[in-house]
């Protein structure tokens, strides 16, 4: 079917309108009319090439939600009109033991296929949720509560289940110490679940601007990561750190906080991560790395958000601006997410 969207024609090139092909509607698909879709700085790293295996024309975009716009012949759980959200991955195997433990990001046979920027089993292009329609098996698409803000909740699909899923697996809840590195797109949503989980959270940050936000997003306690004295006095306390940086820092200063069996979680994605040994001998301490989570922990995430009010602080851009939007994502300047609002997309 005829489709519009924004794309990068190559990785040096802005984006810009774009008429493409999707494919026409299979039994178990979805037909999802995009009303939001959120910017996540992995769509600036792919557009611009910087994590090789691209394939342009490129329309990114993986926090998408919106109306079902038409169903397959077998879809069950969704009819025509009903709110929908799709996230980062629209394929996997569907029969390897991690997709059977409801992990399809982690797939085994074949791997998990992204949203955008990737090719499915049957050689198809993807591509993403800057545009008008995206046409996805119903295993991949996820119901929406109409308690929900849709374009506050369109930062869920990425950020909210990346931050969510490693904080349900390490178990935080009342009584567990957990510091949030970074308060930008994932920081805050991760601020967000771990306060409500019960935790008590601290947030690393490397602006002052970000200590009064940084309470009324949740956190009892806010520590400047340039401040060392402040940053010594957390040494051996928390049980667990959620790592939400993309620029290269400082490892161990953060493993040095980790109390015994305490846990430090990537799920920003520097280009590079050095520890020191002693870093993670001392404490028995873990380094581990997170994706988003699988389909159905996803839903229960969107369901847990519904009731409890939680959604992503955003700024709605309009289309025109969105290569204006990268640029200030790039520099912080986002409280704390973009989302693209489908009434300034124009066919033209
Ligand atoms: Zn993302
Ligand atoms: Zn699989």
């Amino acid at each position: 079917m005829q489709s519009f969207g924004y794309a990068a024609q190559s990785k040096t090139s802005s984006l810009a309108p774009w008429s493409f092909d999707r494919r026409e509607p299979n039994p178990d698909d979805v037909v999802v009319s995009i009303d939001y879709c959120g910017i996540c700085h992995s769509d600036i790293h792919q557009v611009r090439g910087e994590w090789g295996a691209d394939i342009f024309p490129m329309v990114p975009g993986h926090e998408i939600v919106g109306k079902v716009k038409a169903v397959g012949s077998e879809v069950t759980r969704f009819k025509v009109g009903d709110s929908a959200a799709v996230g980062v991955i629209v394929e996997s195997c569907l029969r390897c033991d991690n997709c059977n433990a409801g992990l399809e990001v982690y797939c085994s046979d074949g791997g998990a296929r992204d949203t955008y920027n990737a090719i499915l089993r049957s050689g198809e292009k993807t591509y993403g949720g800057y545009s008008d329609t995206i046409v996805t098996p119903e295993h991949f698409v996820h119901t929406l509560s109409s308690k929900l803000d849709p374009a506050g909740a369109a930062p869920l699909l990425c950020a909210g289940i990346t931050t969510y899923s490693p904080l349900k697996h390490w178990g935080i809840g009342p009584g567990k110490k957990v510091g949030v590195v970074g308060l930008g797109g994932l920081g805050h949503l991760a601020l967000k679940f771990a306060h409500s989980f019960g935790a008590e959270v601290v947030q690393f940050t490397t602006s002052e601007s970000k200590v009064e936000d940084a309470k009324k997003l949740g956190a009892d306690d806010v520590i400047i990561s340039k401040d060392a004295e402040a940053m010594k006095k957390q040494a051996g306390s928390f049980d667990f750190i959620l790592d939400c940086v993309s620029a290269s820092h400082d490892m161990d200063a953060y493993l040095s906080m980790l109390k015994l069996n305490g846990t430090l979680c990537l799920v920003g994605i520097p280009d590079g991560v050095s520890v020191k040994p002693f870093s993670i001998i001392a404490n028995r301490r873990s380094l581990a790395g997170s994706a988003i989570g699988g389909m159905k922990e996803t839903q229960e995430m969107l369901d847990y958000c519904a009731e409890k009010g939680i959604t992503a602080d955003v700024e709605l851009t309009d289309y025109d601006k969105l290569n204006e939007a990268y640029e200030r994502v790039l520099k912080g300047d986002v409280k704390y997410r973009f989302v693209l609002d489908n009434k300034t997309l124009r066919n033209s």
